[in-house]
């Protein structure tokens, strides 16, 4: 077992609340993206997890010990951060085998685990090459296999793709993946790009200042968001307010029978993703539009709208339907994927 637990984590900065009250379990073996805008306290988490930075309030638990008082080097993490930190001066496989060396472990079993390590992060054969020979992708498999080296009970990642530019970041995201995934080793990464927390968590932990608002399964954060921040943070949305009408509630000035806001409610925000829109003609749909902008996404085509309540955004597969900038148009919203959100939820 290796699950981590925050219980109540808060850290303050003088009068800055870089963590706030946040409560989270991370079961054993599983891979959590922690995301949210620049400032939201990602990092500041990540640190007070790693042992780095400690709590000014809460509990942080391994195994179910508390290990707050535990330092870095004995929590037998591993930690890859945005810089890397790699040795310039070292070869690979000198990079690699470090902490092994300071934890005294004899030269054959140290190049005996450089040489399984780099197999396992797709580099073999590259241990005697200087770090300044090496392509951004190369390095960070180097940092991932040096944090791997000494067979962590967590692995930390902050920000570990950011550096590479978007092709090879995106191959990147599912060889970690895959990587935890052989291992079984429970990771935690920090990012704020929604696309690679989709990618690689088994659950995505989404925040906004300081705060914990959701952690969910990727495809629930996307399709059952909890708040309208978390909603407009993951994807786009349509954010919209609805009013409670007979037979179903009313958005933007037309009826979507069957939507409930629930009991008493007489108004609520909504979400509708731009998939759950449909654009139909003239007339032949109740919300009347125009297009303002199409965006031709080469499999998509999303159609940027305006209506009588401000403007709205569709998306369409690439080959259902024409659409051109001044066009009237009508639109539809299927109830059944309508989020409605609870009075005070974040924006
Ligand atoms: P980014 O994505 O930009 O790295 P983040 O979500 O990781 O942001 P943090 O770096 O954790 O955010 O910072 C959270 C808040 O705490 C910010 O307001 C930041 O200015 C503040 N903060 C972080 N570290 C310190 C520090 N050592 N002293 C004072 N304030 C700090």
């Amino acid at each position: 077992m290796s699950q981590l637990d925050l219980v109540n984590v808060t850290k303050r900065y003088g009068e800055i609340v870089a963590v706030d009250d946040a409560a989270l379990t991370v079961p054993a073996g599983s891979f959590i993206c922690l995301l949210g805008p620049s400032g939201c306290g990602k990092t500041t988490l990540m640190r007070i997890i790693a042992g780095l930075e400690s709590a000014s309030a809460g509990e942080v638990r391994f195994d179910g010990t508390r290990i707050d008082a535990t330092p870095v080097h004995r929590r037998d993490f591993g930690m890859v951060f945005q810089s890397l930190a790699l040795f310039p001066h070292l070869s690979v496989g000198d990079n690699i085998a470090y902490p092994l060396r300071i934890r005294g472990k004899g030269r054959a079993e140290r190049e005996a685990r450089v040489a399984e390590l780099l197999d396992l992060v797709r580099l073999p054969g590259v241990a005697d090459r200087p770090i300044s020979q090496l392509s951004g992708g190369q390095r960070q498999r180097v940092a991932i296999a040096r944090a791997l080296a000494v067979s962590p009970k967590l692995f930390l990642l902050d920000e570990p793709l950011s550096a590479l530019d978007a092709k090879l970041r995106e191959a990147m995201q599912v060889e970690l993946r895959q990587l935890q995934q052989r291992l079984g080793i429970t990771t935690i990464v920090v990012t704020h790009d929604q696309r690679e927390a989709m990618t690689m968590a088994d659950q995505i932990v989404v925040m906004k200042s300081g705060r914990v608002l959701q952690m969910d399964r990727p495809i629930d954060v996307y399709r059952r968001p909890a708040s309208p921040f978390v909603a407009d943070f993951l994807g786009q949305t349509n954010c919209l307010t609805a009013k409670a009408g007979s037979g179903g509630a009313e958005i933007v000035g037309a009826t979507v029978p069957g939507l409930d806001l629930g009991a008493g409610r007489r108004e609520a925000e909504i979400s509708v993703r731009p998939e759950d829109v449909a654009v139909r003609g003239a007339g032949e749909a109740p919300i009347a539009a125009e297009i303002e902008f199409v965006r031709d996404m080469g499999s998509t085509i999303e159609i940027y709208l305006k209506t009588a309540a401000g403007p709205m955004i569709a998306q369409r597969p690439t080959g259902h339907g024409e659409f051109s900038i001044g066009d009237k148009v009508s639109l539809a919203i299927d109830p059944a994927a309508v989020v409605v959100f609870p009075d005070g939820a974040p924006r």
